[in-house]
């Protein structure tokens, strides 16, 4: 069975650890490959090469390091089937679904692109007599990206993009579960002209993560995964004097009001929640219908779950595929088999609906939900939707608000003042007027708030060149006329 291996210095290199991970072939439920799981030897080894690049990289010209930019978004574009493809085949997901992940990665590199633009410093002349005062933005040095199974090209693009633009070298940790896209990013980065050793990538677990968080020339960590990981990895890294940004898990609502158009919510709920088997970070798991709207709104949710077909992500007939392991099948029929149990109404059980031969399940919903219950207080991660039902506007918020998790939110109304409160007062990162996937543009940030973030500093766009690079106050003079004169007082602006 093929092994994959490491990316290092601009070379494929086998792993030495003698310790290997399964990689799944989702649709077919069976294992298909192995990766290696790198050890803290071969973390040390893959860090001490991107120290060496990175006083390369920061020091090659802004107008050069565009031109390999607009390379690299080139070669992406031009194998975006083939990222598609991989992604499929190792993560299950739709080849529609897994090309929607490519684009928005290439947005990333489209905004590094401007990288010039948003490396300009300010700059203040005369804040004291002959004296000036501006600032530089300077690389961090040595980025390290831990990345999740659910997204294998557009999370490490996210990070990628805007690192290298602002002269960091990256040791990149991707899932262990989908790892072979990051191998063909790592091949058009280095034919894009980046130099080798500038991007490099690691496959590993836990130990591999640990030897990074604590590694001494490690500068920054950028992390995407679950709130228990998030919150380790941000803790230890931290503890270890890096910059850390840890993206966590999510319980995303989606509010209906009863003026909303119940067929475009119903439309948006069942792609929302269904979409990619429910293994989005943005996926909304809650429903919360308020007053008369939820008896038609379930209904129409019901109508619509039959539509729905499941299949191998390679097959076009498909909207929806497995899930990644059968360990993760296993949990997500789990929660739906014992919500009864808990109190809650199972409108439609599709834990055992599907094919057993990948690691199939079918669509979900759950009626009566309530706090407190699994099935709302856990991340599920699977195709499965609850809906809790409450009185009013005030109550739907206050449910939102209670709830652990910050990352995404959506409202269906017809009513814009509503919609505006709803705006002001909810207490999640990032928030959609009827639209239940508000992924920002590349040229704003992505971030949740809560346990679905741990750090200030959100992920691409503006964020990512502040948390990419270290900006330095430089204060000036250059007398028009030589002053000898010493004085031993404060400096003062006067
Ligand atoms: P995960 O937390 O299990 O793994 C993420 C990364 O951490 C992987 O590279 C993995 O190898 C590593 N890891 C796993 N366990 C570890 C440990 N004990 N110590 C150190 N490192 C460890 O997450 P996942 O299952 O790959 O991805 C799904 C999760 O990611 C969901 O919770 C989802 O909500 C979240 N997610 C969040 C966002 C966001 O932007 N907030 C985006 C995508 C996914």
């Amino acid at each position: 069975m093929q092994t994959i291996g490491h990316w290092i210095g601009g070379k494929s290199v086998t792993g030495t650890s003698g310790r290997a991970g399964p990689v799944y072939d989702p649709a077919r439920g069976i294992v298909a490959k192995e990766v290696a799981l790198a050890s803290a030897a071969e973390v040390d080894d893959a860090v001490k090469v991107a120290v060496g690049t990175s006083a390369i990289w920061r020091a090659v010209p802004l107008s050069r390091r565009v031109a390999v930019l607009f390379r690299l978004r080139e070669l992406i574009d031009a194998r975006r089937d083939d990222l598609a493809a991989i992604v499929t085949r190792e993560h299950g997901k739709t080849l529609v679904d897994a090309r929607g992940e490519v684009d928005r990665g290439l947005e990333c590199v489209e905004f590094a692109c401007g990288i010039p633009h948003l490396l300009k410093g300010e700059h203040t002349s005369e804040v004291s007599a002959g004296v000036d005062v501006h600032t530089v933005l300077q690389p961090v040095g040595v980025v390290a990206g831990i990345t999740p199974f659910n997204f294998p090209v557009m999370v490490p693009l996210w990070m990628l993009a805007s690192a290298l633009a602002c002269g960091n070298a990256f040791v990149l940790k991707p899932s262990e579960k989908d790892p072979s896209a990051s191998l063909l990013l790592a091949e058009l980065i280095q034919r894009a002209g980046f130099p080798d050793g500038t991007f490099n990538v690691l496959h590993g677990d836990a130990e591999a993560v640990d030897a990074l968080l604590t590694h001494p020339d490690v500068d920054a960590v950028s992390f995407v995964g679950s709130t228990v990981v998030a919150r380790h990895v941000y803790e230890t890294g931290t503890r270890h004097g890096k910059r850390v940004q840890a993206l966590g898990g999510a319980k995303n609502h989606m509010v209906v009001l009863p003026d909303a158009d119940v067929d475009a919510a119903a439309d948006a709920a069942v792609s929302a929640a269904y979409g990619s088997a429910g293994e989005r970070c943005m996926a909304i798991s809650v429903v919360v219908a308020v007053g008369p709207v939820g008896d038609a709104l379930v209904d129409a949710v019901v109508a619509r779950i039959p539509d729905v077909v499941i299949g191998p992500g390679d097959d076009d007939a498909s909207m929806m595929g497995p899930l990644i392991t059968p360990e993760h099948r296993d949990r997500v029929r789990s929660y739906v088999q014992r919500a009864a149990g808990e109190g809650a109404q199972v409108v439609v059980d599709g834990s055992g609906a599907a094919a057993d031969d990948g690691f199939y399940v079918g669509c979900s919903l759950l009626d009566q939900v309530e706090p407190g219950m699994r099935v709302y207080d856990d991340e599920i991660f699977g195709p499965v939707l609850s809906v809790v039902r409450v009185g009013s506007f005030d109550e739907a918020v206050a449910l939102v608000n209670a709830n652990p998790y910050g990352n995404g939110v959506a409202l269906f109304t017809r009513d814009g003042g509503a919609a505006r409160r709803f705006e002001r007062d909810v207490e999640v990162g990032m928030v959609g007027i009827n639209v239940p996937i508000p992924v920002p543009v590349a040229s704003y940030s992505f971030g949740g708030w809560k346990a679905s973030r741990f750090g200030d500093i959100s992920m691409y766009g503006p964020d990512g060149t502040r948390f990419y690079t270290r900006p330095k106050v430089v204060t000036s003079r250059w007398p028009e006329t030589p002053s000898r004169a010493i004085d031993l007082g404060f400096p003062t602006t006067t």
